[in-house]
């Protein structure tokens, strides 16, 4: 091939890029694109915009940073909004691209996208998103372990994480006729003040991200402690808050477990520093998940044969949403996550159980509001923890939380709850 696109979807970055790495490997120069699937944008069977306005504004931070980084390099990035399958094969032409490289996904809509596109052109896809690569792993995925703990005895004892791949130094590309990136308000969405209640005020972007592993790794050492502070509920480092970053791809996971062995090699090597490993394979888990078992991650009985009925009541679902149901401990969940976008994962696993075990609500609903707000979602994890949490996933546990003493363990105080349902944003 002389010329192709590269097409940009979650894994915004150059370095530890296994299709940029295939594309300059083999042709002359490449075209990289974004194209914002409008699908995305609209909203769901529930009513809920499936892309909401902290994690379109995150991805909007990322673009800018990919685009700055793309332009050190001599090259650009193309923004399109609307269908990749459509608009990928009219910049082809416009640009005389061969074929399209790009990563690889699993799930449902995504796959479909692919398949259309195919249809029309030469697409080559790169498995760039797991931290163990499929081709590495000891057994076929139709047959992979059940459950997370026979999976992650695998993977570790019989596969390794390969090595990250630096950013290139330079990345040949025709003159581009780049139009600006839109904002917020562009696209239709209220601008919005920070909380600054919130955990962290995540931006978008490589850059970004990098500055949170130093952060996080060299120049606090919370990694060393991490297996201890992780069921935190306020503040910046009770965990990595790697997830936005990795949703997006701003960084590999495969660069953090390197990140984490140069650590534990420089620093200390213990239990926390392995956790972190450990967590990041429960990632892997779900996307290995997606690969088995496709869009039966998003049916009402999951990866599950027996029927359930589920429950829906727009005004039950209405007081989760809002945090009013009545319990402290989820409601404090609940608007942290409205405010701000994001919420612990002590917290997720109790507001999910509350929706289907106590409110019993269709999971999916649930999901689908996470889906909204969450800047770090990714559908991966966040279907595969959702049939966990509703019992219809491969969890053999009993995910059924007692809200009211996890309160009592994880805020013992109430100092979590008092700044969610008592402290407006002006007393901070
Ligand atoms: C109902 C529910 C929905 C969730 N939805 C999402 C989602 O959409 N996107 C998302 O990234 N995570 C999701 N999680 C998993 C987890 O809550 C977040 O990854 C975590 O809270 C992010 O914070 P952190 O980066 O500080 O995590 P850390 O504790 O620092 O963990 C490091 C990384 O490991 C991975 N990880 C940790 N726990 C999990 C887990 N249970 N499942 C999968 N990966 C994990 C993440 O990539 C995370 O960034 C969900 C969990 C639940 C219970």
């Amino acid at each position: 091939m002389n010329r192709a696109i590269l097409w940009f979807r979650n894994d915004l970055r150059l370095s530890d890029h296994l299709p940029l790495q295939a594309v300059l490997a083999e042709v002359v120069d490449l075209v990289p694109v974004y194209v914002l699937d409008d699908r995305f944008l609209e909203a769901d069977e529930w009513g809920f915009q499936r892309t909401g306005p902290y994690r379109m504004q995150f991805i909007l931070e990322c673009l800018t940073d990919l685009r700055e980084h793309l332009r050190e390099l001599g090259s650009d990035l193309l923004f399109y909004r609307g269908r990749p399958e459509e608009i990928l094969p009219q910049v082809a032409e416009q640009y005389q691209c061969e074929g399209v490289y790009a990563s690889r996904t699993y799930t449902r809509d995504e796959l479909e996208v692919e398949e259309r596109l195919a249809t029309k052109m030469d697409l080559r896809l790169y498995h760039d998103s797991p931290m163990v690569h499929p081709d590495d792993v000891p057994f076929a995925i139709d047959r992979m372990p059940e459950v997370f703990t026979a999976f992650r005895k695998k993977v570790e004892k019989y596969s390794h994480v390969r090595e990250a791949i630096p950013s290139p130094k330079a990345i040949p590309s025709p003159a581009l006729e780049a139009a600006p990136l839109p904002t917020l308000t562009d696209l239709g969405y209220p601008a919005s003040a920070a909380d600054q209640r919130g955990v962290l005020p995540f931006k978008g972007g490589a850059l970004a991200a990098w500055e949170r592993v130093e952060h996080y790794f060299w120049n606090t050492e919370q990694l060393s402690v991490y297996k201890e502070t992780r069921n935190g509920l306020i503040g910046a480092d009770y965990s990595s808050k790697f997830s936005p970053w990795l949703a997006q791809g701003c960084i590999s996971a495969r660069a953090i477990f390197h990140e984490v062995e140069k650590y534990q090699q420089e620093v200390t090597k213990n239990q926390s520093t392995y956790w972190l490993q450990f967590e990041l394979l429960w990632r892997d888990f779900f996307k290995y998940t997606a690969m088995r078992y496709g869009r039966r991650i998003f049916w009402p009985n999951g990866i599950k044969d027996q029927r359930r009925k589920w429950g829906y009541r727009p005004q039950v679902m209405q007081r989760w949403i809002d945090g009013e149901t009545g319990d402290d401990f989820v409601d404090a969940n609940m608007r942290e996550l409205r405010q701000t976008g994001f919420m612990s994962n002590r917290g997720r696993q109790n507001v999910a159980s509350y929706l289907v075990h106590k409110l019993n609500l269709d999971w999916r609903a649930g999901a689908a509001w996470f889906e909204s707000l969450l800047i770090d979602y990714d559908v991966t994890s966040n279907y595969g923890n959702w049939i966990s949490a509703a019992g219809v996933g491969n969890d053999p546990r009993d995910r059924i939380f007692n809200t009211k003493r996890q309160a009592d363990m994880y805020d013992k105080k109430g100092a979590y709850r008092d700044l969610w349902l008592r402290q407006s944003v002006d007393s901070q």
